[in-house]
């Protein structure tokens, strides 16, 4: 039966190619082709599988290798030539005879539609790789024209901002002391221009560390030492908050350790003030230190110390523990904006995370924060790593 089968299908390639193109008038393989396609397919039924197998393989390709469209159109064509081909032949011959042998015809055509369907798939997908090469590539224009409008505007805040400095020091040299509310108008001032000088000094710093410029000095210091010193320096903002700080005894440290005073004096301070701000009146930040990766030692590095500081305060929310380290990802609503650096909950330009990010990472450090969740309620707090080698030694290119 087989063999009529086979033969069947030859004779009537052309009226099944014709059907098939009424049913799909609108594909773009030609009569021509398909025709080919049935034969094929009449001459590879009475095949051993794997030369079938290798037959529909060698015709995909050919016919559908570098086209997706072409390929979609044959997963199209090949289901309804099935279809037909299955009812011209029951109607040709007994339904039950062809049943029987039906199952070699219709071996062949699924290997066609599994060849052709992986076809679409690799070149969709080729497609789909395509579009998001692209959009990676606008994604980085767009970062490096975010980049250099901070950097335009920081330079071009500078001057007036100087301009405004320079005028406030000349009205301070004519008021005298006495005249209580110009000296408060004054103070006012200073407080806006120093507000000022720090966020245009923040956008500086983050361009340059987006360009892969800044600048690190390293210097022996002791770790303790520094930490403390910023500590003490949120003195006043934390008992104006009633919120409590405490520093924990530090763990030895191999004596000083090289690096930049005053970038980590930067970060200690970013850390530090956010754990006030963002902790409701009456909590606590805690600062600790601990030794880790003592594994890690070299003639340069001696391990690592890990300075935690810990908060009372609303939390993060977990999809947010690495975004608040992305520029400008969590400016979050602009109406809390400007609401003061100590103020609960106060929200600024979201730029202190991540220069704190290019600061320790310029260092070979790591940062990253820990959170059992967002809850103003609860206040399920949060707590800052800030990892950093303890560099005994510097090397002489530095
Ligand atoms: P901002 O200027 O907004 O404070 P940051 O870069 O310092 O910018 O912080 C980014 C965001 O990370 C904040 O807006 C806040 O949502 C979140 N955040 C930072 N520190 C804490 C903290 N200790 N507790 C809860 N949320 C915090």
């Amino acid at each position: 039966m087989l063999e009529t089968l086979t033969t069947w299908l030859q004779q009537n390639s052309k009226r099944l190619c014709d059907g098939t193109l009424t049913d799909a008038p609108n594909v773009l393989v030609d009569g021509r082709e398909i025709d080919e396609f049935v034969r094929l397919i009449a001459n590879t039924t009475q095949q051993a599988l794997s030369d079938q197998l290798y037959a529909m393989q060698k015709w995909a390709v050919r016919q559908a290798g570098s086209d997706s469209m072409a390929a979609n159109d044959w997963l199209l064509i090949i289901r309804i030539l099935k279809q037909k081909t299955l009812l011209g032949l029951t109607k040709a011959f007994d339904p039950t005879a062809v049943l029987e042998d039906w199952s070699a015809v219709d071996r062949v055509f699924t290997y066609a539609l599994i060849e052709v369907a992986k076809l679409t798939s690799s070149s969709e997908n080729a497609l789909m790789l395509e579009h998001m090469v692209s959009l990676r590539r606008q994604m980085e224009e767009l970062d490096r024209s975010k980049s250099r409008f901070i950097q335009v505007a920081a330079h071009e805040l500078k001057t007036p901002l100087t301009l405004l400095e320079g005028y406030a020091n000349m009205i301070r040299t004519s008021v005298s002391e006495e005249d209580l509310l110009m000296q408060m108008y004054l103070a006012g001032l200073d407080g806006g221009t120093h507000r000022l000088r720090e966020i245009v000094g923040d956008m500086i710093d983050l361009s340059m560390i987006e360009s892969g410029v800044i600048k690190i000095t390293r210097q022996p210091l002791y770790m303790d030492k520094v930490v403390n010193q910023v500590a003490q320096s949120f003195a006043k903002p934390f008992q104006d908050r009633r919120v409590g700080l405490d520093l924990e005894p530090f763990p030895s440290l191999p004596g000083p350790v090289y690096a930049d005073p005053e970038r980590l004096v930067q970060v200690f301070s970013k850390i530090i003030s956010n754990g006030l701000k963002y902790t409701p009146d009456g909590g606590r930040v805690t600062i600790r230190a601990v030794r880790v990766r003592d594994e890690e030692r070299s003639e340069f590095i001696d391990g690592y110390v890990d300075v935690q500081i810990s908060d009372t305060g609303i939390g993060i929310a977990p999809e947010n523990l690495e975004r608040i380290f992305a520029s400008f990802d969590m400016m979050g609503e602009v109406a809390n904006h400007s609401s003061g650096k100590t103020k609960f909950k106060g929200g600024g330009p979201g730029l202190g995370l991540p220069i704190a990010r290019g600061i320790v990472e310029a260092y070979g450090g790591r940062i990253w924060a820990e959170s059992k969740g967002f809850d103003e309620r609860k206040r399920p707090g949060s707590t800052f790593h800030i990892e950093l080698p303890c560099q005994i030694k510097v090397s002489v290119n530095y």
